[in-house]
């Protein structure tokens, strides 16, 4: 991958008396008319907060959900910008158009300091469709547009993507910057010794990610589902186990790419096992190469825990992808659990991509102690992979 220019940010332009629209990411889960889980808006407060301090005349745009190019009531807007409102200590006006007359007539009148949300974007077909013509539209409310929203830059949509062609400069929000601060830096100039820690559920959704890392890593270690198709593709009987048969000739083509790259290489040595995956099912530890027929591994075992835990010690960077096991249940959370101290202990600059990742290190209570949780599942795995994403490759540069 080519070394990416550095993208403008909030910082490097004038706010005062400007229209400035923002994309946020702002899908987030409601409860009735509440919203149930505010992170994603707590993580924009910081460039929403700036730009109204610069005299910024604020216009927030996000979607929620899948409304397919028309309204959908249950996706209205109206209950995020409640509680944006609530957190900002200031009202934020909410209109029920994304785009038109009416849309931009509010705008006219916002004052420096001022704050408003558009509509659902997703209520537009154009929207998806990264159509000009509502990038167009969008782009004549404003003078500036910013980026804060990570978790929607891999993908060509028109408020990430066509509209940066119309409204510039185009700049990246406080959270975007922080996004690409880490990953880009890990994925271009590591420091090392650098570890990459590989689980979740299979081999195929990494693949990417996995060709991406074994050429930077000096460690890869793997754990969760993902592992069973490697051991199996050394010759051992994973018995009930999720296994991907059809990839275990990749999965010896990567060990044959790390044993030639001199990177290190490291599987389970040993499992938690059980016939079932269930809360309150009997478990019990065997080596990797010895799995019951009749059983599924379901987490890496202590000794491998321990062994992670050490490399990942030894470590200055470290990126973890994919729980150990089935964190989900707590007799297959322990590995994920090792881990996640391990890096929460560790002196390395450690960042967490993924999803369901970040809801373990989260739910297991060790969030705080890791350098970055991203907050864009897919958009972080893209990173990984070395991918450039359409919604920051747009972006002004310095
Ligand atoms: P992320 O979202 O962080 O990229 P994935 O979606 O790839 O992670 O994987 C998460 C899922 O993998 C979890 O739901 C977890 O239960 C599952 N998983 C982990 N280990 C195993 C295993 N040994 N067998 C089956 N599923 C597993
Ligand atoms: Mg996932």
């Amino acid at each position: 991958m080519g070394r990416t220019k550095v993208k403008q940010t909030l910082r490097d332009v004038s706010l005062i008396n400007k229209r400035v629209l923002m994309r946020v990411d702002f899908n987030v889960p409601l409860k009735g008319d509440a919203v149930a889980d505010d992170t994603r808006i707590r993580a924009a407060l910081p460039s929403i907060r700036y730009v109204l301090a610069q005299g910024g005349k604020l216009v927030l745009m996000s979607h929620l959900g899948r409304p397919d190019g028309k309204v959908v009531e249950a996706y209205r807007l109206d209950a995020v910008a409640r509680h944006l409102s609530f957190l900002l200590g200031q009202e934020v006006l909410k209109i029920d158009d994304v785009i038109g007359e009416r849309a931009r007539a509010t705008v006219e009148q916002l004052q420096p300091g001022q704050c408003m949300m558009l509509e659902n974007l997703r209520f537009e077909p154009g929207e998806k469709a990264n159509d000009h013509h509502f990038a167009q539209a969008l782009a004549t409310l404003a003078d500036v547009y910013v980026n804060d929203a990570f978790g929607v830059s891999h993908r060509a949509h028109a408020s990430v993507a066509a509209i940066t062609q119309y409204l510039r400069p185009a700049v990246a929000g406080f959270l975007l910057e922080k996004e690409l601060l880490y990953l880009q830096a890990a994925m271009q100039s590591p420091r090392r010794p650098f570890t990459a820690i590989l689980g979740g559920s299979k081999v195929s959704d990494k693949i990417a990610v996995i060709e991406a890392l074994i050429r930077k890593a000096d460690n890869i270690l793997i754990g969760g589902g993902m592992a069973n198709t490697f051991l199996y593709a050394k010759g051992h009987n994973v018995g009930k186990s999720l296994l991907e048969a059809d990839k275990a000739q990749l999965a010896c083509h990567l060990m044959e790419v790390a044993l030639a790259a001199n990177v290190r290489l490291l599987l389970p040595q040993d499992v938690v096992v059980a016939t079932e995956v269930k809360d309150g099912v009997d478990t019990q530890v065997v080596a990797s190469d010895s799995i019951p027929s009749h059983q599924l591994a379901l987490d890496i075992g202590p000794k491998t825990a321990m062994q992670f835990a050490k490399v990942i010690d030894q470590s200055a960077l470290v990126v973890w992808n994919g729980p150990m096991g089935v964190f989900e249940i707590e007799a297959f959370a322990g590995g994920t659990r090792a881990i996640a101290q391990a890096l929460a202990q560790s002196s390395a600059r450690t960042i967490v991509g993924g999803g369901d990742s970040a809801a373990a290190i989260n739910a297991l209570g060790f969030a705080k102690q890791v350098d970055h949780i991203s907050t864009g599942g897919g958009a972080s795995l893209e990173m990984l992979e070395g991918k450039r994403l359409p919604g920051v490759e747009s972006l002004s540069d310095k």
